[in-house]
Formats: C-alpha cells, sequence, structure tokens
C-alpha cells in the first residue's frame, strides 16, 4: 500500500532516468510530486463532432483510427506519423511530427481522444502534434469519461528537467486514484470550515485534474494557504525551540562600550546606537539571540556587529566572524583589526582558497601561522574573534567557547548553508558534545531589505532591527537613467570626473544566456526551458566591454577588470589596486556587489540595468557615495518600454531598499530574493508570499495552534508534515 511518504522509487511506473530528474527537482516521495502543480491549464474538455470544428481553434474529437503509418517531411526528413480518425460526422488527418514512437503506440482501429488545434497548410487541414489518449468504446459508443490528456481540463506543468507534461499525468493520474480517500488532512478541521477551503483529497483532484477552472482556483487558494501556513508553523516552531535553548548570557559592560565607542573616529547614528543596544540587550538572555541586522549599504552595520563581537570577547567568549566572499572577509578582517588594536585581541583569518593566508593579530602585529596551528588555537579559545568565508562552518573548526556568530551580508549565504550554520550554532548536543558551552547568539546582517511579507514568513523566527539612516555628511547620490543616446555625454562626464581625481566603476550587463524554446509536442505551445547561463558568459561581457572602454572609448584613462571567474587572489589584488588608485576604472560582472569600500569612487555606471532587480542595482549604487564627493549612478539602458522605465524610476523616487524591495518583490515575485526558492513553495504558490493578508492571517494561525498543541499532538497528519518540511529546508 502506498503512502504520501512512499518513496518514488517505489512507485513502478517511475525508472531511474525519471528517479534522478524528479530528485533533481527536490521531489522524492509520493507527496513531493502530489505537490508538485501545474502552472496553467488547457481546456480540452470540449469534446466536439469532426464536422463541426473550425481551423485554428483549440478542440477536441473523439474516434477511431482509419488508418495510421510513419513517414518522413519532404524536406528534412524528419520522422512523421500520419493517421485518418473518423467519428459519425466525418474525418480528419492527423499529423505528429518527430515523434516515430507514436505508431507503436496507436494502431489502426484504435479508438482516440485528441486534442490540438486543426492547421490549414498546402496539404489541407489537419490536426497537428494533438495530444491523445486510447480510449474504449462498447458498441461503437465511446466513452471520453475520467481522461488524463484530453477530453478535459488538462493541466500543464512547468516542464523543468525535460518531465513533460504528460509524463507526469501519466504519473499523478494514477497515484490519486490509488490513495483516493486515503490521504490524511493536514489542515486543522477548524480551519478548513473557516475558510471553507475543499479538503485536501478534492483539493489534490481539482489543482492537477480540475472539473472546471473554478475548482481548480479554489484549490489553488487552499494550497496557497496551507503552504504559507506550514512555513509559518516551521519558523514559529524553531523560535519556539530556540527560547528553550540556553545559551551564555553575555553581560551588557556600559563603561567598555562607551569607551570603545568613544574612540570611533565618527559618532554612532541613532538608528546604529538603537540596533547595538537591542542585540546587547538580547545577548544578556541566557537564550541564544537570533536577530537580523538590515540597513542600506553603507549604513555602518559592520561596527555595529563589532560592538557585539568586543562585549562577548570581553565577557570571555569568542567571536566567528562569516562574510559570503574572500575578498568581503579580508576587508573586514582589515577594518576589524584596525578598530580593535589596542584591545589585545587575537584575530585570526581562514578562508577555503588561501590556505596559506591565515594571521593572528597579536599586538598589532600580523603573524602568518599554519591552518592547523590556527585551529588549534581557535580549539583552545585563543583566538578571540576568527573572521573568515564558509570555510567557518565546516565541521572540524572547533571553538573553544563560541558566544557570538556574525553573519554578515546573510542573503548571499543559500538558506542551506544557513540552515547549517544555525544547525551547528544552535545544536546544544554538538556544542555541548565539543565544547561543554550552551549555544551561541547569532547575528545575521544583510543590505537587501526584506519585504514585510518575507520577513514575517521565510525569516519569521528572527528579531530584527533596522539601520534606517546613513552616517551623517553622506551626499545623495544623484541617480540618472541613460537610454542610448545619452550614452556620449557620459563617458566625457567619466573623463571630467577621472581629471578631478576620482575612480568609476562599470557594471556589465547580466548574461541570462541562450533562452531555447522548445516544442512541446503534445500541444505545440512554446514552452520556454529552463535558462542555461554559461558560466562563462559574464566573463565574455566583462572582457568585451573592458576592450571597448580600454581601447576606444577611454585610451588615454587606465582600466582594469573584475569577474567571478578570477581566482581570489586575482580578485583581490584587482581591489586593492583600485582602492590604492592605482587605475582609475574597474569594469565588473555583479561580483562587486557585496560590501566593498572604495571611497574615491565617484560614479558607478550600470550596463543593462533592466535587467537587474531593484535591490542589486540600489547595493551597486551603494559603492559610492562613501565619501565627501559628490557622487553619481547611471543606469543605462537599451529598452524603452514603460515597465523599464517606472522600474528604474524607483531607483531614483525611493527613500530607501525597503521601499525598492517591496517593488521587486510586486514586479518579479519573491524569487529574486535568494533563498525563497530552496524553502520548496511551489510556484503556483510563491506569488502568496506577496499577499500581506494572507502571511498574516496564516501566521496567526500557526501561532494560535501552537499555543494551544506546541507538540502538534491532537493534529498528527499537520505534525508529519511539518516534520517533512522541517527536513527538507535543514532543520531537522
Ligand atoms: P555596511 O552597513 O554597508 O556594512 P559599513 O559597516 O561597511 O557599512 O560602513 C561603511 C563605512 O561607514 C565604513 O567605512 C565605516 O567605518 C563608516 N561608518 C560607520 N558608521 C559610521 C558613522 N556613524 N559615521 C560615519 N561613518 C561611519
Ligand atoms: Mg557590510
Amino acid at each position: 500500500m502506498i503512502t504520501l511518504d512512499t518513496p518514488i522509487i517505489q512507485v513502478q511506473r517511475i525508472g531511474p532516468i525519471f528517479q534522478k530528474k524528479l530528485k533533481k527537482l527536490g521531489i522524492e516521495t509520493i507527496r513531493d510530486i502530489l505537490y508538485h502543480f501545474p502552472h496553467r491549464y488547457e481546456d480540452f474538455s470540449n469534446v466536439k463532432p469532426i464536422a463541426r470544428i473550425k481551423f485554428n481553434e483549440k478542440c477536441c474529437i473523439a474516434g477511431k483510427i482509419l488508418e495510421i503509418k510513419d513517414g518522413r517531411t519532404w524536406k528534412k526528413k524528419m520522422p512523421l506519423a500520419n493517421a485518418i480518425i473518423q467519428d459519425e460526422t466525418g474525418t480528419i488527418e492527423v499529423i505528429w511530427f518527430n515523434q516515430p514512437y507514436i505508431t507503436k503506440t496507436l494502431k489502426k482501429g484504435d479508438y482516440v481522444c485528441m486534442a490540438g488545434k486543426i492547421s490549414l497548410t498546402g496539404k489541407g487541414a489537419h490536426l497537428s502534434s494533438p495530444a491523445y489518449e486510447k480510449i474504449s468504446a462498447t458498441n461503437n459508443k465511446l466513452s471520453v469519461t475520467n481522461l488524463t490528456h484530453a477530453g478535459r481540463i488538462v493541466p500543464v506543468y512547468p516542464e523543468t528537467e525535460k518531465l513533460s507534461s504528460r509524463w507526469l499525468r501519466y504519473i499523478i493520474m494514477p497515484l490519486l486514484t490509488n490513495l483516493k480517500n486515503k490521504i490524511p488532512e493536514a489542515l486543522p478541521a477548524k480551519i478548513i470550515k473557516e475558510n471553507n477551503f475543499l479538503a485536501i483529497d478534492k483539493a489534490l483532484w481539482q489543482i492537477h485534474f480540475p472539473d472546471s477552472i473554478e475548482l481548480a482556483k479554489k484549490a489553488k487558494q487552499r494550497f496557497s494557504f496551507e503552504e504559507l501556513f506550514n512555513i509559518q508553523l516551521a519558523v514559529l516552531k524553531e523560535r519556539m525551540l530556540l527560547d528553550q535553548e540556553s545559551a551564555n548570557a553575555i553581560p551588557f559592560n556600559v563603561d567598555l562600550i562607551k569607551r570603545f565607542v568613544g574612540c570611533l573616529p565618527f559618532k554612532l547614528t541613532d538608528a546604529q546606537r538603537k540596533s547595538a543596544f537591542q542585540i546587547l540587550k538580547d545577548m544578556e538572555k541566557p537564550h541564544p539571540m537570533n536577530r537580523l541586522l538590515e540597513g542600506d549599504v553603507g549604513s555602518g552595520k559592520t561596527i555595529v556587529a563589532l560592538i557585539a563581537a568586543l562585549q562577548t570577547i570581553k565577557a570571555g567568549y569568542q567571536v566567528a566572524f562569516m562574510a559570503p566572499t574572500e575578498i568581503l572577509a579580508k576587508q573586514h578582517f582589515k577594518e576589524i583589526s584596525t578598530r580593535l588594536q589596542n584591545l589585545r585581541i587575537n584575530i585570526g583569518f581562514l578562508t577555503s582558497k588561501e590556505d596559506e593566508f591565515i594571521s593572528r593579530k597579536l599586538k598589532n602585529q600580523t603573524i602568518e601561522i599554519s591552518r592547523q596551528k590556527l585551529l588549534e588555537k581557535t580549539k583552545k579559545g585563543e583566538i578571540d574573534i576568527l573572521l573568515g568565508t564558509h570555510a567557518l562552518i565546516q565541521d572540524k573548526i572547533k571553538f573553544g567557547g563560541l558566544g557570538l556568530v556574525v553573519l554578515d551580508e546573510q542573503h548571499r549565504f543559500g538558506v542551506n548553508q544557513r540552515a547549517k550554520l544555525c544547525k551547528n550554532a544552535t545544536s546544544k548536543k554538538k556544542w555541548s558534545k565539543i565544547t561543554g558551552i550552551a549555544i551561541p547568539h547569532l547575528l545575521s546582517m544583510t543590505a537587501t531589505p526584506i519585504p514585510r511579507t518575507l520577513a514575517l514568513t521565510i525569516y519569521g523566527d528572527l528579531d530584527l532591527s533596522i539601520i534606517d539612516q546613513l552616517p551623517k555628511g553622506r551626499k545623495k547620490i544623484k541617480t540618472e537613467i541613460i537610454p542610448p543616446k545619452g550614452r556620449k555625454k557620459i563617458y566625457t562626464f567619466i573623463k571630467n570626473q577621472v581629471k578631478k581625481g576620482r575612480q568609476i566603476f562599470v557594471i556589465c550587463p547580466r548574461i541570462e544566456g541562450e533562452k531555447t524554446e522548445i516544442e512541446n509536442p503534445e500541444t505545440k505551445l512554446k514552452n520556454k526551458t529552463e535558462k542555461k547561463i554559461s558560466p562563462w558568459a559574464n566573463v565574455k561581457a566583462v572582457e568585451e566591454e573592458y576592450e571597448k572602454l580600454s581601447k576606444e572609448i577611454f585610451p588615454e584613462l587606465k582600466v582594469e577588470m573584475l569577474h567571478g571567474k578570477m581566482t581570489p587572489k586575482e580578485k583581490e589584488k584587482i581591489m586593492l589596486n583600485f582602492k590604492n588608485k592605482k587605475f582609475d576604472i574597474l569594469v565588473s560582472t555583479s561580483v562587486i556587489e557585496v560590501g566593498i569600500d572604495i571611497p574615491n569612487a565617484s560614479v558607478m555606471m550600470i550596463e543593462g540595468s533592466d535587467r537587474f532587480g531593484l535591490a542589486q542595482l540600489h547595493q551597486f549604487r551603494g559603492r559610492v557615495g562613501r565619501s565627501k564627493y559628490q557622487s553619481y549612478c547611471f543606469l543605462l539602458t537599451d529598452s524603452f518600454s514603460q515597465k523599464t522605465r517606472q522600474r528604474l524610476n524607483a531607483l531614483i523616487t525611493a527613500k530607501n531598499g525597503f521601499e525598492l524591495s517591496e517593488k521587486d518583490l510586486e514586479i518579479r515575485g519573491p524569487g529574486d530574493f535568494s533563498g525563497t526558492r530552496q524553502w520548496g513553495i511551489p510556484d503556483l504558490i510563491m506569488n502568496s508570499l506577496k499577499d500581506m493578508a494572507l502571511v498574516e492571517k496564516t501566521r496567526q494561525l500557526a501561532k494560535e495552534l501552537l499555543e494551544q498543541d506546541p507538540e502538534l499532538k491532537k493534529h498528527p497528519a499537520l505534525r508529519d508534515k511539518l516534520t517533512k518540511f522541517r527536513q527538507k529546508i535543514h532543520l531537522e
């Protein structure tokens, strides 16, 4: 007997090749495949007599195969199959292109139902590559009910991993039949009743094989709710568990912080103060902090984290400080070394690639020691603050007494990495085994403002601190949209800026790779397949832009380039040289997006700006305007569409990153906020993340449910589903 949890490998119809493809989509159990929803439907429910069908009309016919044979197309010699179908009213020719297997399944004398479009070509009217399904007939009476591929509203799935809709229907239909009335209801009865939702069994049928489009919509409503509700339960549960764990309370040492802040070369902004206070207050508690510090690029998050770090170190614990890239980690290492200069704090630096560059700051000396030694010292607790990249997440790195983990630019770490880190950082067993101490506090930071709906769902287990204020004296960056004809003027402007001693960033357009369109043989509808991005495509774009700028446009200026295929060493060197004003213009891919500080740069020129998300453009822009010089951001675009205009205009008018992120969510959907996809929310339901009312409602109901029944004892099916969900997102 099969259940929702039966692994798909036990489903006879699914062979090893398909198992692999499904696995790539994260589909491993029957539940997963039943929750792989169609993204649209094709209405083939209207079975018409052959005599009444019209040209170019999508329709469905049912009849007998009078003849069927293989052939080849005249010019290209492509295989084709021809058939003549007859019903009581007439006959029609059917042609399938490039589907040589058709004549193996369909034989003369078979009764069939076919759905597609009638085309008129030189050869006359014919039904072209229709979807088909064999049907039964008694006394010449055709039965067109309960079909899978035609004669009904037919589901069309996102055909990723080359899984055809036909194949998915062929798998899903019998599974649903098999599980009829056996699928446990995971939503509480009260919720179903109050919201007038379809019950699970019916909802699954109606989302895959709807009786009407209205019922499909109703099913979708239920699943949108259900998926969000599950996320809410998962994150709230996570929160509850964390609140039950113990952490080392880190006393709030007001004097220490005052002294440190007093020695800074600048005054903290109110927002920085407030955030730092919230963090220090959190860490005082004997439960692990899980806080997200959000603030625009340049708002000064590092120093806030450093205050938390200092407090932790002075209380006798260690700090792990992680950045998403080598360059950024290095920059932090430098800045933090300077800021902590006279405090007798040992700082270690560790990344995955640069094995040989491992240093320790001791009495203001940077000493290179072996990785082995660094790990030993970390384990003994002699390194107070260990900085680096993901390399710090490895299991072999052990701390003597880790008190705080800081994760910079947390959105750049995948959900899985984040989960692994949180798991590592918060798994009591693990820490108590290794160190005999409690769970460390976790401070994540991001410059990508998270829209409110997302903050309440996938980030709902975090507390938020927001720096919504830039340090004093920063000039507003002048932002302009530049159409092709404005290009020349910009080049002249850039030359002038360089004359004044400034430096320039040029960001190359994102190359999206070939969009290959393949024909869905069944419906002849064109389906976009997955976009394949060659990792070299962006490199090529940078190289071409570099050639153009250095040879044609600015032959008298010094131009360099940067892209993701360079080694960390190469990138580091370029950035360092740029910082030290060794050249004027840096042409780069989006790798510079994250946190590098080049105060002398005053122009950010973004080619193909319409191809980036608003939040990302905002981040690019944040690379300039970090000093007393007036800075500029030029958004170049070849697109004259109203939509592009409106979108880019938001960068000029928006007051802060939050506004932009909400817009991004509205325009591009949540898929752009890295990580959201990994939550395994079906595509069809992703959009419900835009729905504030739904998000708030699910959160409220999840909260109430957990308050009444924290272990979900009264809701076993839901508990089961939640456990599976949590496993999937690596919380368990
Ligand atoms: P982000 O929030 O993007 O990580 P950083 O922490 O890198 O920003 O800070 C950007 C720059 O601003 C750094 O050079 C930092 O030293 C400086 N800075 C931080 N806080 C202030 C402040 N209150 N006043 C002036 N400069 C500041
Ligand atoms: Mg930063």
